[in-house]
Protein backbone atom coordinates (compact mmCIF):
# COMPACT_ATOMS: atom_id res chain seq x y z
CA UNK A 1 0.00 0.00 0.00
CA UNK A 2 1.80 3.32 -0.69
CA UNK A 3 2.51 5.46 2.08
CA UNK A 4 -0.33 8.12 2.05
CA UNK A 5 -2.90 5.77 1.43
CA UNK A 6 -1.33 3.98 4.72
CA UNK A 7 -1.47 7.81 6.37
CA UNK A 8 -5.26 7.99 5.00
CA UNK A 9 -6.32 4.92 6.72
CA UNK A 10 -4.10 5.49 10.17
CA UNK A 11 -6.26 8.70 10.08
CA UNK A 12 -9.62 6.78 9.81
CA UNK A 13 -8.74 4.27 12.21
CA UNK A 14 -8.26 7.09 14.75
CA UNK A 15 -11.22 9.39 14.39
CA UNK A 16 -13.32 5.90 14.05
CA UNK A 17 -11.57 4.89 17.82
CA UNK A 18 -12.44 8.19 19.14
CA UNK A 19 -15.75 8.27 18.15
CA UNK A 20 -16.58 4.92 19.30
CA UNK A 21 -14.71 6.38 22.73
CA UNK A 22 -16.70 9.69 23.00
CA UNK A 23 -20.26 7.29 21.84
CA UNK A 24 -19.35 5.29 24.75
CA UNK A 25 -19.25 8.46 27.47
CA UNK A 26 -22.09 10.42 26.42
CA UNK A 27 -24.20 7.46 26.97
CA UNK A 28 -25.55 7.25 30.62
CA UNK A 29 -24.60 4.03 31.93
CA UNK A 30 -28.56 3.40 33.44
CA UNK A 31 -29.60 4.31 30.20
CA UNK A 32 -27.73 2.17 28.22
CA UNK A 33 -28.65 -1.03 30.68
CA UNK A 34 -31.46 -2.97 29.87
CA UNK A 35 -33.22 -3.27 33.72
CA UNK A 36 -36.12 -5.98 34.57
CA UNK A 37 -37.90 -4.48 38.23
CA UNK A 38 -39.63 -7.83 39.33
CA UNK A 39 -42.28 -7.86 42.23
CA UNK A 40 -43.46 -3.85 42.41
CA UNK A 41 -47.29 -2.91 42.66
CA UNK A 42 -48.09 -0.90 39.57
CA UNK A 43 -50.63 2.06 40.00
CA UNK A 44 -52.03 1.56 36.89
CA UNK A 45 -54.65 4.69 37.40
CA UNK A 46 -57.30 3.35 39.62
CA UNK A 47 -55.27 0.68 41.46
CA UNK A 48 -51.99 -1.20 42.09
CA UNK A 49 -51.01 -4.66 39.76
CA UNK A 50 -48.42 -7.11 40.84
CA UNK A 51 -46.49 -7.65 37.88
CA UNK A 52 -42.66 -7.08 36.45
CA UNK A 53 -42.00 -4.33 33.98
CA UNK A 54 -38.73 -3.57 32.04
CA UNK A 55 -37.02 -0.27 30.96
CA UNK A 56 -35.70 -0.65 27.87
CA UNK A 57 -32.99 2.23 26.51
CA UNK A 58 -35.55 4.47 29.05
CA UNK A 59 -38.62 3.46 28.26
CA UNK A 60 -40.79 1.01 29.69
CA UNK A 61 -41.38 -2.44 28.56
CA UNK A 62 -43.98 -4.77 29.60
CA UNK A 63 -42.49 -7.85 27.42
CA UNK A 64 -40.09 -9.47 28.48
CA UNK A 65 -37.02 -8.07 26.42
CA UNK A 66 -34.35 -10.94 24.53
CA UNK A 67 -31.65 -9.45 27.13
CA UNK A 68 -31.58 -7.92 30.48
CA UNK A 69 -28.70 -6.85 32.05
CA UNK A 70 -30.03 -6.11 35.98
CA UNK A 71 -32.52 -7.17 37.79
CA UNK A 72 -33.90 -5.16 40.90
CA UNK A 73 -36.32 -6.57 43.61
CA UNK A 74 -39.01 -4.10 44.16
CA UNK A 75 -40.11 -6.34 47.12
CA UNK A 76 -43.44 -5.49 46.32
CA UNK A 77 -43.22 -1.75 47.17
CA UNK A 78 -45.65 0.29 45.75
CA UNK A 79 -44.90 2.18 42.12
CA UNK A 80 -46.29 5.64 40.78
CA UNK A 81 -45.55 7.89 38.59
CA UNK A 82 -43.70 10.84 39.13
CA UNK A 83 -45.45 13.97 40.49
CA UNK A 84 -46.47 17.56 38.64
CA UNK A 85 -46.13 21.24 39.82
CA UNK A 86 -48.24 22.96 37.01
CA UNK A 87 -48.04 26.82 38.44
CA UNK A 88 -44.48 27.68 40.52
CA UNK A 89 -42.20 30.83 39.62
CA UNK A 90 -39.83 29.94 41.77
CA UNK A 91 -37.29 27.86 38.92
CA UNK A 92 -35.60 30.90 38.11
CA UNK A 93 -31.96 32.29 38.45
CA UNK A 94 -30.90 32.26 41.85
CA UNK A 95 -27.91 31.05 44.11
CA UNK A 96 -30.28 28.32 45.28
CA UNK A 97 -31.22 26.67 41.75
CA UNK A 98 -29.43 23.48 42.77
CA UNK A 99 -30.98 23.01 45.81
CA UNK A 100 -34.25 23.96 44.57
CA UNK A 101 -33.77 21.31 41.69
CA UNK A 102 -32.66 18.61 43.99
CA UNK A 103 -35.66 19.43 46.34
CA UNK A 104 -38.24 18.77 43.83
CA UNK A 105 -36.35 15.54 42.64
CA UNK A 106 -36.61 14.35 46.63
CA UNK A 107 -40.24 15.45 46.56
CA UNK A 108 -40.61 13.58 43.63
CA UNK A 109 -42.18 16.81 41.27
CA UNK A 110 -39.40 15.49 38.09
CA UNK A 111 -42.47 18.16 35.77
CA UNK A 112 -42.55 21.65 36.17
CA UNK A 113 -44.30 24.56 34.85
CA UNK A 114 -43.64 28.54 35.28
CA UNK A 115 -46.91 30.53 34.21
CA UNK A 116 -44.52 33.91 34.25
CA UNK A 117 -40.76 34.38 34.24
CA UNK A 118 -37.98 36.87 33.60
CA UNK A 119 -36.67 35.72 29.45
CA UNK A 120 -33.23 36.42 30.69
CA UNK A 121 -33.97 34.63 33.98
CA UNK A 122 -34.55 31.75 32.34
CA UNK A 123 -31.77 31.73 29.95
CA UNK A 124 -29.39 31.69 32.60
CA UNK A 125 -30.64 28.56 34.43
CA UNK A 126 -32.10 26.53 31.26
CA UNK A 127 -28.35 24.39 31.14
CA UNK A 128 -28.97 22.75 34.39
CA UNK A 129 -32.70 22.15 33.18
CA UNK A 130 -34.50 19.25 30.74
CA UNK A 131 -32.27 16.14 31.43
CA UNK A 132 -32.71 12.88 33.00
CA UNK A 133 -30.74 13.87 36.27
CA UNK A 134 -32.81 17.05 36.26
CA UNK A 135 -36.38 18.52 36.50
CA UNK A 136 -38.24 19.04 32.80
CA UNK A 137 -39.63 22.75 33.52
CA UNK A 138 -41.62 24.75 30.22
CA UNK A 139 -41.66 28.62 30.86
CA UNK A 140 -44.03 31.12 29.47
CA UNK A 141 -41.67 33.92 29.17
CA UNK A 142 -43.48 37.83 30.39
CA UNK A 143 -47.58 37.05 30.45
CA UNK A 144 -50.11 39.28 28.75
CA UNK A 145 -52.18 42.21 31.27
CA UNK A 146 -53.98 45.32 30.71
CA UNK A 147 -52.25 48.54 32.09
CA UNK A 148 -51.46 48.82 35.88
CA UNK A 149 -52.68 44.94 35.85
CA UNK A 150 -51.43 41.84 37.79
CA UNK A 151 -48.06 41.42 37.69
CA UNK A 152 -47.09 44.70 37.41
CA UNK A 153 -47.78 44.64 41.29
CA UNK A 154 -45.08 42.39 41.61
CA UNK A 155 -42.53 44.03 39.92
CA UNK A 156 -42.83 46.84 41.48
CA UNK A 157 -42.30 45.17 44.68
CA UNK A 158 -39.15 43.70 43.09
CA UNK A 159 -37.93 47.25 42.00
CA UNK A 160 -38.69 48.82 45.66
CA UNK A 161 -36.99 45.61 46.94
CA UNK A 162 -33.96 46.20 44.94
CA UNK A 163 -33.69 42.85 43.46
CA UNK A 164 -35.03 43.80 39.72
CA UNK A 165 -34.68 47.10 37.82
CA UNK A 166 -37.21 48.77 35.45
CA UNK A 167 -36.01 46.81 32.67
CA UNK A 168 -38.19 43.74 34.46
CA UNK A 169 -41.36 45.63 33.52
CA UNK A 170 -43.29 46.21 30.36
CA UNK A 171 -41.69 43.46 27.46
CA UNK A 172 -39.84 41.64 29.87
CA UNK A 173 -41.67 40.35 32.78
CA UNK A 174 -45.26 41.47 31.41
CA UNK A 175 -47.12 42.62 27.89
CA UNK A 176 -49.62 45.71 28.36
CA UNK A 177 -52.04 45.45 25.84
CA UNK A 178 -55.04 47.38 25.69
CA UNK A 179 -55.99 46.61 22.02
CA UNK A 180 -55.47 44.88 19.09
CA UNK A 181 -52.99 47.23 17.60
CA UNK A 182 -50.84 47.33 20.67
CA UNK A 183 -51.25 43.64 20.81
CA UNK A 184 -49.69 43.50 17.11
CA UNK A 185 -46.77 45.62 18.28
CA UNK A 186 -45.73 44.11 20.75
CA UNK A 187 -46.41 40.26 19.79
CA UNK A 188 -42.96 39.65 17.75
CA UNK A 189 -40.73 40.22 20.42
CA UNK A 190 -43.07 38.19 22.86
CA UNK A 191 -42.15 35.78 20.01
CA UNK A 192 -38.58 36.20 19.79
CA UNK A 193 -38.19 34.98 23.43
CA UNK A 194 -39.24 31.39 22.41
CA UNK A 195 -41.55 31.00 25.38
CA UNK A 196 -42.74 27.52 25.90
CA UNK A 197 -46.95 28.57 25.87
CA UNK A 198 -48.78 31.90 26.54
CA UNK A 199 -49.66 33.30 29.82
CA UNK A 200 -52.55 35.56 30.09
CA UNK A 201 -54.12 37.43 33.03
CA UNK A 202 -58.01 38.16 33.85
CA UNK A 203 -59.16 39.74 37.46
CA UNK A 204 -62.41 40.58 37.86
CA UNK A 205 -62.94 41.14 34.09
CA UNK A 206 -66.41 41.46 35.24
CA UNK A 207 -65.89 45.03 36.21
CA UNK A 208 -62.91 45.54 33.42
CA UNK A 209 -64.19 49.03 32.76
CA UNK A 210 -64.14 50.44 35.86
CA UNK A 211 -60.96 49.42 36.98
CA UNK A 212 -59.52 50.24 33.73
CA UNK A 213 -57.92 54.02 34.42
CA UNK A 214 -58.55 53.51 38.69
CA UNK A 215 -55.34 53.33 40.32
CA UNK A 216 -56.39 52.10 43.48
CA UNK A 217 -57.10 48.47 41.46
CA UNK A 218 -53.05 48.34 40.51
CA UNK A 219 -52.33 44.96 40.43
CA UNK A 220 -56.32 43.99 40.58
CA UNK A 221 -56.93 44.18 36.95
CA UNK A 222 -56.06 42.53 33.71
CA UNK A 223 -56.60 42.21 30.14
CA UNK A 224 -60.37 42.75 28.76
CA UNK A 225 -62.15 39.57 28.15
CA UNK A 226 -62.63 40.17 24.41
CA UNK A 227 -58.81 40.92 23.58
CA UNK A 228 -58.13 37.36 25.49
CA UNK A 229 -60.05 35.81 22.37
CA UNK A 230 -57.60 37.69 20.02
CA UNK A 231 -54.12 36.50 22.11
CA UNK A 232 -55.68 33.12 22.22
CA UNK A 233 -56.26 33.21 17.99
CA UNK A 234 -52.25 34.56 17.96
CA UNK A 235 -51.33 31.72 19.89
CA UNK A 236 -52.58 29.13 18.48
CA UNK A 237 -51.84 30.15 15.20
CA UNK A 238 -48.17 30.43 16.98
CA UNK A 239 -48.55 26.23 17.96
CA UNK A 240 -49.01 27.93 21.60
CA UNK A 241 -51.17 26.96 24.14
CA UNK A 242 -52.78 29.36 26.09
CA UNK A 243 -52.55 29.69 30.16
CA UNK A 244 -55.17 32.19 32.25
CA UNK A 245 -55.06 33.73 35.26
CA UNK A 246 -58.67 34.06 37.01
CA UNK A 247 -60.18 35.19 40.54
CA UNK A 248 -63.97 35.21 39.67
CA UNK A 249 -66.30 32.73 38.46
CA UNK A 250 -66.75 35.35 35.81
CA UNK A 251 -62.97 35.45 34.86
CA UNK A 252 -63.30 31.46 34.78
CA UNK A 253 -66.31 32.26 32.10
CA UNK A 254 -64.55 34.74 29.81
CA UNK A 255 -61.25 32.57 29.82
CA UNK A 256 -63.27 29.81 28.69
CA UNK A 257 -64.91 31.45 25.83
CA UNK A 258 -61.73 32.81 24.86
CA UNK A 259 -61.07 29.11 23.85
CA UNK A 260 -58.07 29.23 26.42
CA UNK A 261 -56.33 25.30 26.89
CA UNK A 262 -55.51 25.90 30.82
CA UNK A 263 -57.09 27.69 33.52
CA UNK A 264 -54.77 29.17 36.51
CA UNK A 265 -56.13 29.10 39.74
CA UNK A 266 -59.67 28.15 40.90
CA UNK A 267 -62.24 31.17 41.58
CA UNK A 268 -61.88 31.06 45.51
CA UNK A 269 -58.18 30.96 46.20
CA UNK A 270 -58.22 34.06 47.50
CA UNK A 271 -61.42 35.35 48.03
CA UNK A 272 -59.92 38.09 50.88
CA UNK A 273 -57.13 39.26 48.25
CA UNK A 274 -59.10 42.10 46.44
CA UNK A 275 -59.64 45.90 46.83
CA UNK A 276 -63.29 45.89 47.31
CA UNK A 277 -64.87 42.59 49.01
CA UNK A 278 -67.20 39.92 47.54
CA UNK A 279 -70.19 38.21 48.06
CA UNK A 280 -68.78 34.31 48.40
CA UNK A 281 -71.34 33.69 45.16
CA UNK A 282 -68.79 35.49 43.27
CA UNK A 283 -66.57 32.55 43.08
CA UNK A 284 -68.78 29.98 42.66
CA UNK A 285 -68.44 28.51 39.10
CA UNK A 286 -71.33 28.07 37.50
CA UNK A 287 -72.70 24.70 36.27
CA UNK A 288 -72.78 25.62 32.61
CA UNK A 289 -69.17 26.14 33.22
CA UNK A 290 -67.83 23.32 34.43
CA UNK A 291 -69.89 21.23 31.65
CA UNK A 292 -67.84 23.71 28.93
CA UNK A 293 -64.62 23.28 30.63
CA UNK A 294 -65.18 19.58 30.14
CA UNK A 295 -66.44 19.88 26.90
CA UNK A 296 -63.21 21.88 25.47
CA UNK A 297 -61.42 19.81 27.27
CA UNK A 298 -59.55 22.37 29.41
CA UNK A 299 -57.03 21.81 31.82
CA UNK A 300 -57.93 23.46 35.44
CA UNK A 301 -54.41 24.10 38.06
CA UNK A 302 -55.92 24.22 41.17
CA UNK A 303 -53.26 26.52 43.55
CA UNK A 304 -55.63 26.09 46.26
CA UNK A 305 -53.63 25.22 49.40
CA UNK A 306 -51.81 28.48 49.63
CA UNK A 307 -50.44 28.39 53.33
CA UNK A 308 -53.62 27.11 54.91
CA UNK A 309 -53.40 23.73 56.95
CA UNK A 310 -55.08 20.74 55.55
CA UNK A 311 -58.53 20.93 56.44
CA UNK A 312 -60.45 18.44 59.25
CA UNK A 313 -63.74 17.55 57.94
CA UNK A 314 -65.48 19.56 61.39
CA UNK A 315 -63.76 22.98 61.13
CA UNK A 316 -64.21 23.91 57.33
CA UNK A 317 -63.45 27.39 56.87
CA UNK A 318 -65.55 29.37 54.15
CA UNK A 319 -62.70 29.09 51.71
CA UNK A 320 -62.60 25.23 52.27
CA UNK A 321 -66.00 25.21 51.53
CA UNK A 322 -65.90 27.21 48.16
CA UNK A 323 -63.17 25.13 47.18
CA UNK A 324 -64.97 21.96 48.08
CA UNK A 325 -67.86 23.06 46.15
CA UNK A 326 -66.13 23.94 42.98
CA UNK A 327 -63.99 20.59 42.88
CA UNK A 328 -67.32 18.78 43.22
CA UNK A 329 -68.63 20.28 40.33
CA UNK A 330 -65.66 20.11 38.26
CA UNK A 331 -65.48 16.34 38.90
CA UNK A 332 -69.39 15.84 38.55
CA UNK A 333 -68.39 17.05 34.92
CA UNK A 334 -65.20 15.27 34.16
CA UNK A 335 -63.09 18.48 33.82
CA UNK A 336 -59.10 17.89 33.27
CA UNK A 337 -57.16 19.07 37.49
CA UNK A 338 -54.16 19.83 37.52
CA UNK A 339 -52.34 20.17 41.01
CA UNK A 340 -50.38 23.70 41.08
CA UNK A 341 -49.18 25.27 43.79
CA UNK A 342 -48.16 28.66 43.02
CA UNK A 343 -46.22 28.60 46.44
CA UNK A 344 -42.62 30.13 45.54
CA UNK A 345 -41.61 28.46 49.38
CA UNK A 346 -43.28 25.24 48.23
CA UNK A 347 -44.05 22.62 45.68
CA UNK A 348 -47.77 20.59 45.18
CA UNK A 349 -46.87 18.36 47.84
CA UNK A 350 -48.72 20.68 50.71
CA UNK A 351 -51.27 20.97 47.86
CA UNK A 352 -51.87 17.51 47.13
CA UNK A 353 -52.31 16.98 50.85
CA UNK A 354 -54.67 19.84 51.14
CA UNK A 355 -57.01 18.19 48.84
CA UNK A 356 -56.55 15.04 50.40
CA UNK A 357 -57.92 16.96 52.65
CA UNK A 358 -61.54 18.28 51.38
CA UNK A 359 -62.59 14.29 50.38
CA UNK A 360 -63.83 15.38 47.50
CA UNK A 361 -61.40 12.62 45.79
CA UNK A 362 -60.37 8.99 46.68
CA UNK A 363 -56.83 8.93 46.57
CA UNK A 364 -56.79 7.02 42.87
CA UNK A 365 -58.33 10.05 41.99
CA UNK A 366 -55.89 12.35 43.29
CA UNK A 367 -52.75 10.01 42.11
CA UNK A 368 -54.00 10.32 38.88
CA UNK A 369 -54.58 14.03 38.87
CA UNK A 370 -51.12 14.66 40.01
CA UNK A 371 -48.86 12.43 37.96
CA UNK A 372 -50.80 12.33 34.89
CA UNK A 373 -53.01 15.83 34.31
CA UNK A 374 -50.45 17.59 35.41
CA UNK A 375 -47.89 16.14 33.30
CA UNK A 376 -50.10 16.27 30.86
CA UNK A 377 -50.93 20.00 31.40
CA UNK A 378 -47.11 20.80 31.00
CA UNK A 379 -46.08 18.93 28.57
CA UNK A 380 -49.17 17.62 26.13
CA UNK A 381 -46.79 15.98 23.79
CA UNK A 382 -44.73 13.70 25.85
CA UNK A 383 -45.49 10.03 26.85
CA UNK A 384 -45.06 10.56 30.83
CA UNK A 385 -47.56 10.50 33.54
CA UNK A 386 -48.69 6.85 32.98
CA UNK A 387 -46.84 3.41 34.00
CA UNK A 388 -47.26 2.42 30.63
CA UNK A 389 -45.68 0.30 27.75
CA UNK A 390 -43.47 2.20 25.83
CA UNK A 391 -43.87 5.63 28.05
CA UNK A 392 -40.92 7.29 29.44
CA UNK A 393 -39.39 5.35 32.11
CA UNK A 394 -40.02 7.43 34.96
CA UNK A 395 -41.06 6.68 38.63
CA UNK A 396 -41.18 6.67 41.88
CA UNK A 397 -40.98 3.76 44.31
CA UNK A 398 -43.41 4.33 47.75
CA UNK A 399 -42.55 2.50 50.88
CA UNK A 400 -46.10 2.12 51.35
CA UNK A 401 -49.60 1.92 49.48
CA UNK A 402 -51.32 5.17 49.04
CA UNK A 403 -54.71 4.19 48.48
CA UNK A 404 -54.71 3.35 51.98
CA UNK A 405 -52.92 5.92 53.51
CA UNK A 406 -51.99 9.14 51.19
CA UNK A 407 -49.31 10.34 52.91
CA UNK A 408 -47.31 7.52 51.69
CA UNK A 409 -46.57 10.34 49.03
CA UNK A 410 -43.88 11.31 51.11
CA UNK A 411 -42.02 8.34 51.74
CA UNK A 412 -40.12 7.69 48.42
CA UNK A 413 -37.35 5.35 47.94
CA UNK A 414 -36.45 4.95 44.95
CA UNK A 415 -36.17 7.45 41.30
CA UNK A 416 -36.00 6.81 38.19
CA UNK A 417 -36.66 9.08 35.25
CA UNK A 418 -35.96 8.70 32.02
CA UNK A 419 -34.40 4.92 32.69
CA UNK A 420 -31.86 6.60 34.98
CA UNK A 421 -31.75 5.76 39.02
CA UNK A 422 -31.91 8.90 40.27
CA UNK A 423 -28.97 9.91 43.47
CA UNK A 424 -30.92 13.06 45.14
CA UNK A 425 -29.30 15.12 47.66
CA UNK A 426 -31.36 14.68 51.03
CA UNK A 427 -32.45 17.01 53.13
CA UNK A 428 -32.46 20.15 50.41
CA UNK A 429 -34.14 23.44 52.01
CA UNK A 430 -33.64 26.29 49.61
ZN1 LIG B 1 -48.62 32.52 39.54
Amino acid sequence: MPSHKKAALKTFLLVLTLLIRVAGQTTPPDAAKILALTNGNWFDGHSFKHRPVYIVHGFFSFRKPARVDESIDLKDAFVVPPFGEAHNHNVESSPKIDSLIQRYLQHGIFYVKNPDNLPSSRLTILPKLNQPASIDVMFSNGGFTGKDGHPADVVKRNIDRGTWTAAAGDGAFYYVVSNEAELEQKWPQFLSTKPDFVKTYLLFSEDYARRKDDPQYFGWKGLHPALLKIVVQKAHAAGLRVSTHVESAADFHNALVAGVDEINHMPGFRIEGDVTPHKITDFEIAESDARLAARRRVYVVTTLAGSSPPATPDSLTERDQINRRNLALLKKYRVKLALGSDSYRSDTVPEALYLASLGVFDSAELLQMWCDSTAKTIFPRRKIGKLKDGYEASLLVLKSNPLQDFSAVQQISVRIKQGQILQVDSDQKP
